[in-house]
């Protein structure tokens, strides 16, 4: 096993990585850039590194000074949470040809999986369903996108093949805004991701978004965690989300769980890795593999008992995964909340300084989040400041125990969406389950204030 990891990430998951080493007797060096210089993960670190200005590109983006912080600190694996580089090919080759373990898959199946093209291309062949669309990269030639939309069907969704973030996507209803909607994707998609490729895919019409959390060794062994619903999203981000989904029955997880662990093996993945689905009328549609860990593993954690960061860790240093699909047993339900520093209801960014922040306990409570009375919410990033976890041994009693946890949370000094989550818990058609990836901007849209 590793002596000492490095934590090429910030925040949350930052801490989170630090606790998983902690308990594995692992030394983490985290690093941090000028702006997170006051954090308490920092401050409680083995060993930190400051790698540059507040600007991301300048610090949790720059390849050379976080390989040379592994460097200095004598390192031996370097951890990239999600975001930043996590998904990053280059970084990952650059991690393994300086000498360090990259916790993650292989810089190939990180290629691979990052162009959603040839990730798509190689679900086909490893018999995963997908999502109907064009075969490949779109041609800008007028009479050939035309071609494929008419075969498809409209509507239809023009998304970047670099996409990521829920950006870089274009619905199109009419052959008449066909050719113009692929040139604007075409033209946001090089700015945004250095990628100018587009491809076509159905726009389906109610779908739910429904994942299989997957676990790989490099001896070709891989165990599906069971699913995660998360559809309840704005803007393709994702704001609740929760295993198992509600209403689905287990034969069809198994089913789809079963062809993402065989699609593992043909691919040689390795590490922690989401199989993203669109579901619509009992069938799934994958559209994206995300190869690294998710904001939204504990909720699978939870349910199956698996630690999924520590066996990224187990993995990544060479073991064999800890356990067998067998072993794998499902156990009550799980909800997260995503807390952001925004205002609950029209979603500006609320940075600046916590002045109260008291966060809930009690039976099935879990709150991962580096956030603190005192801590300055720094404008450079993301705005989540942490998550709000709970377990129950059934929906009614997890959604119970998040309304007890949510009125217990105290946030002030910002603008937390804590207020959207309350009224989200108490809504009829959530508490019911099964709501669609439309459901929560239509909601917002029917209580706009
Ligand atoms: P990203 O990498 O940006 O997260 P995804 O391909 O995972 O992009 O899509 C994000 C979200 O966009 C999905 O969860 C869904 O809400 C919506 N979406 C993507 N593709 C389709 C589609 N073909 N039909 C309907 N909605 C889609």
């Amino acid at each position: 096993m590793f002596k000492k990891i490095l934590v090429a990430n910030r925040g949350e998951i930052a801490l989170r990585v630090q606790r998983a080493c902690r308990e594995m007797g692992i030394k983490a060096v985290m690093v941090y850039s000028e702006a997170d210089r006051e954090a308490k993960y920092v401050k409680l670190a083995d060993e930190a590194v400051c790698i540059g200005p507040p600007a991301s590109a300048q610090s949790y983006l720059n390849m050379p000074a976080i390989i040379s912080a592994a460097e200095v600190t004598d390192a031996e694996a370097i951890h990239p949470g999600y975001g930043f580089l996590s998904e990053n090919a280059d970084f990952a080759e650059r991690v393994e040809k300086s000498g360090f373990q990259f916790i993650g898959p292989t810089p190939e199946s990180i290629r691979l999986m990052g162009d959603k093209v040839s990730a798509k291309q190689a679900m086909i062949k490893a018999g995963v369903p997908c999502v109907p669309g064009s075969e490949g990269e779109l041609s800008e030639d007028p009479v050939a996108l035309k071609r494929i939309a008419k075969e498809i069907g409209y509507p239809v969704i023009v998304k970047a093949a670099g996409g990521g973030g829920g950006r870089g996507m274009r619905v199109v209803n009419t052959e008449a805004a066909l050719v113009n909607a692929v040139q604007m994707t075409k033209a946001e998609a090089g700015a945004a991701f250095g990628n100018p490729a587009v491809y076509m895919e159905k726009y389906l019409q109610n779908p739910r978004h429904i994942e299989i959390q997957v676990m790989a060794d490099k001896f070709k062994n891989a165990v599906y965690l069971g699913e995660r619903d998360c559809s309840m999203q704005r803007r393709h981000q994702k704001v609740i989300e929760e295993a198992p989904a509600p209403g689905i029955a287990r034969r069809l997880i198994e089913r789809i769980g079963e062809r993402c662990v065989a699609a593992c093996k043909k691919i040689g993945y390795r590490g922690a890795g989401t199989f993203e689905f669109l579901y619509e009328n009992g069938e799934f549609y994958f559209i994206e593999m995300n190869t690294r860990v998710q904001v939204e593993h504990p909720v699978t954690e939870w349910i199956t008992g698996v630690d999924i960061v520590k066996t990224q860790i187990q993995v990544a240093a060479g073991e064999k995964l800890p356990f067998t699909q067998r072993q794998i047993q499902i156990k009550g339900h799980a909800i997260e909340c995503r807390v952001n520093a925004e205002d609950p209801f029209k979603f500006t960014p609320s940075p600046g300084r916590i002045t109260t922040w008291h966060q809930s306990g009690g039976p099935g409570v879990r709150v991962d989040s580096h956030a603190y009375a005192g801590y300055f919410v720094p404008p450079h990033y993301d705005s989540m400041i942490g998550k709000i976890i709970v377990h129950g041994d059934t929906r009614e009693q997890a959604i119970a125990r998040m309304q007890t946890a949510l009125a217990e949370t105290v946030v002030e000094g910002i603008n937390s969406n804590i207020a959207l989550h309350r009224e989200l818990m108490a809504d009829a058609k959530f508490q019911a389950g099964g709501t669609n990836i439309h459901y929560l901007e239509k909601w917002l849209e029917d209580h706009q204030r």
